[in-house]
């Protein structure tokens, strides 16, 4: 279920459970027995397609399986390199939602000054000016340990855990800036504030990563 331009792809990449361990597979979707059906009516990440992928019976030849990854290592590779780029592309986001309440903070006027020059204004943007600050900095050392190939999959679910969360406080903290006007499409924060609902859901949930960080300083395991 949920596999983003799941209709659209000519190739699909199938990760398996075989006698093996976890396998990798090249589906072509043209494939007698692959049907690909649109997930309707979502209110997040509109601008791709949704998709339940069925496989019934499809076969393959020898070489659509990728060679040299067996177990869970391949899948989640791929899964931290695409979680690495949510920790920089949540604070995108946010920055987008920041800006547009500081444009309208300092624009909108009421009673004779613009809704910034209220204390309870200023307090919004500081906040999030601060946490727009403190998950760039994250991103950023997050980014240099990669570099220098120290970075392991807990600090990237660390990363991920605070910019998702952070990022839809300071969308929901712009919408409210902008009162009634943060509700409609003229401005992007709603928009941003409605997918990053999605990106707080997908590549490992909210509470996932949660126990992926508490494993990692306790050693325990919480997840079943
Ligand atoms: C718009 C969109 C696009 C997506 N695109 C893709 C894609 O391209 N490829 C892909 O593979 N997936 C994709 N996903 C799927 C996404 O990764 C899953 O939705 C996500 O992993 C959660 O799975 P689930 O929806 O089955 O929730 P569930 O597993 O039913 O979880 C429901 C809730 O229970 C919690 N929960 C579940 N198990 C535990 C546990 N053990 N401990 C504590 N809490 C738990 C979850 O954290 C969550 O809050 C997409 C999702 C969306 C919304």
């Amino acid at each position: 279920m949920w596999i983003t331009n799941g209709s659209v792809a000519d190739l699909a990449i199938v990760w398996a459970v075989t006698d093996e361990g976890v396998r990798g597979f090249l589906v072509p979707t043209d494939s007698p027995g692959f049907t690909a059906t649109d997930v309707h009516r979502k209110l997040s990440l509109r601008a791709s397609v949704t998709s339940e992928l069925v496989l019934d019976e499809v076969r393959l030849p020898d070489d659509a399986v990728l060679p040299g990854v067996v177990g869970m290592r391949g899948p989640l590779s791929c899964l931290t390199e695409a979680r690495f780029g949510i920790v920089w592309g949540t604070m995108g986001a946010a920055r987008a939602c920041f800006r547009t309440a500081l444009e309208y903070a300092t624009t909108r006027v009421q009673w004779g000054k613009p809704i910034g020059g209220f204390q309870l204004t200023q307090r919004k943007l500081a906040d999030m000016a601060v946490e727009l600050t403190k998950g760039m900095l994250l991103a950023l050392h997050l980014g240099r340990m990669k570099d220098e190939e120290r970075l392991l999959p807990q600090h990237v679910s660390l990363g991920k855990l605070n910019n998702v969360r952070e990022a839809l406080a300071i969308a929901r903290e712009s919408r409210s800036v902008l009162g009634a006007s943060g509700v409609t499409l003229e401005y992007p924060v709603i928009r941003h504030m409605n997918n990053l609902e999605s990106v707080l859901t997908y590549e490992g949930t909210n509470e996932i990563h949660t126990l992926v960080v508490g494993e990692a300083l306790t050693g325990l395991r919480a997840y079943e």
